[in-house]
């Protein structure tokens, strides 16, 4: 049996909900421990920095300079005109990647009247970024990027909300054009590879519904454009696995994309997968959390309501995870069992990957129900080191594999003197118990320091209009407009 799940999409969700047409509360420009064009020297004192360079590197009582949004080095006297951070009994981390999530963006309440027409459905970019910095989380990977998510990335690039770099990877998808762009022809592949080239993503993501000759055009003609393919195994290509794996098919975006091959889910198969991947160079984010959570939700509601970081979520997503959520609605014994299996499943299947040496990146898929921004980075973490890596492995998939796997890991990803200063300082030592990744002091997001109670505030702020919004966005009403 083959289930097929589809991620939320900013535009499934506009349809979903027919005409919102209610725009996003302006958030208040938050309030910043560093102002820009205040100190631009800071120094993170008697810190033992967990660099993420090299399995087991550490430095104790380190002195963090940290100019101009740049690490400038851990061993130097702090300069005297600095910011100073007390770092003694913390460690510092590199800011941490979520390498498969969804974020709103600008759109429309319905299709389109006609292919350009302009979004009339505004989201705040501070409030969908949030839960992002106040968990660590300095690098995203958008796996549904559409143009509007290109405004948002570049208006965090420029300053004016605080959020993680994010890079961007636009779908193409065959069959009939519910989702990303369409291509059923390898003509048609090889075009919207060059398109998305030309509109300035950064990788192409394939979906279930290509057809085999499509989608090997694609991924053979993103590589002759420099572009890295990820996503989904085409379902065509199911009895067949073998032959997705080709050059320049750069990671598997789900563990579920091996679980559909498997009958019977045992070791041998995810061994079989794992070697599969190796062999070809692909990388795997396994996105665990998001699996867990779709267990959770077609037995009960439950867990999901009475999540803590439920509050920190768009009162849109809010209704349509509890209002009208579809694992709950097609709930069946059959299918909660499953689940229940794909959940074991995968957790074989990452110590396979582990066993062959499949560098595996941590990846949520945020915004599918129940996946909290930010917050479910930290459940994949947990997941991760449950399912047979050390923490500092658990680690290493959300720092310097993920900078590795973009391509910018001259510039971040692990702490050393010329990198970008994204960096995380914690309470208690997460290469002890992953769950002390949580335990936050403050996040320093290029070189601007936001300390703990900033980050409270920040997300007081958004629980709060969150609150008031939410009665505007219950399912019922939305559902009964014109
Ligand atoms: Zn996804």
């Amino acid at each position: 049996m083959v289930y097929k799940r589809y991620s939320a999409a900013a535009a499934f969700l506009t349809l979903l909900f027919g005409a919102a047409g209610c725009a996003a509360s302006l958030a208040e420009a938050p309030a910043q421990s560093t102002p820009p064009g205040g100190a631009s020297i800071s120094v993170i004192e008697n810190v033992t920095v967990l660099p993420m360079t090299a399995p087991g590197a550490f430095l104790e009582n380190a002195t963090v300079v940290i100019e101009s949004g740049r690490i400038v080095s851990l061993d130097q006297p702090a300069p005297a005109d600095a910011l100073r951070i007390d770092g003694t009994g913390k460690w510092l981390i590199p800011g941490l990647a979520d390498m498969h999530v969804h974020l709103l963006s600008d759109g429309l309440p319905r299709p389109p009247a006609y292919p350009t027409e302009a979004p009339t459905m505004f989201f705040d970019t501070q409030d969908i970024m949030t839960p992002y910095i106040a968990n660590g989380v300095t690098q995203v990977l958008n796996m549904d990027a559409i143009a509007p998510s290109i405004g948002q990335r570049n208006e965090i690039a420029r300053g004016d909300a605080l959020g993680p770099h994010i890079a961007l990877a636009a779908v193409i998808n065959g069959g009939d054009g519910a989702r990303g762009r369409v291509a059923n022809t390898p003509s048609d592949g090889r075009q919207a590879v060059r398109d998305i080239k030309a509109e300035g993503y950064d990788f192409v993501k394939v979906y279930s519904g290509l057809d085999v000759e499509t989608y090997l055009a694609i991924v053979d003609e993103a590589s002759l454009q420099g572009m890295k393919t990820l996503g989904h195994i085409p379902d065509a290509l199911q009895g067949q696995l073998d032959r997705a794996f080709v050059p320049g098919f750069g990671m598997v975006a789900h563990a579920e994309e091996f679980s559909k091959h498997s009958e019977d889910f045992t070791y041998a198969d995810a061994a079989r997968f794992a070697q599969l991947a190796k062999d070809n160079g692909t990388w795997v984010s396994p996105t665990l959390t998001v699996m867990r959570w779709i267990a959770s939700e077609t037995r009960s509601l439950d867990e999901m309501k009475s999540s803590p970081a439920l509050q920190y979520v768009h009162p849109m997503l809010q209704a349509k995870w509890v209002q009208a959520n579809r694992y709950q609605k097609n709930s069946s014994p059959e299918l909660i069992s499953y689940f229940d299996s794909m959940v074991v499943f995968h957790r074989r299947l990452v110590k396979a990957l582990k066993g062959a040496g499949v560098p595996m990146l941590a990846g949520t898929d945020a915004m599918t129900s129940g996946v909290v921004g930010g917050f479910s980075l930290h459940e994949e973490l947990a997941l991760l080191v449950d399912a047979g890596l050390t923490p500092e492995e658990a680690l290493t998939s959300a720092t310097r594999l993920p900078a590795e796997w973009l391509g910018v890991q001259g510039d971040r990803g692990t702490i050393e003197p010329g990198k970008r200063a994204d960096l995380v300082l914690l309470d208690a030592n997460p290469l002890t118990d992953i769950s002390n990744a949580q335990e936050i002091a403050g996040v320093m997001l290029n070189g601007r320091w936001i300390s703990r109670a900033v980050l409270d505030d920040m997300l007081a702020d958004l629980s709060a209009r969150n609150t008031d919004m939410r009665e505007q966005f219950e399912a019922d009403k939305l559902m009964k407009r014109p």
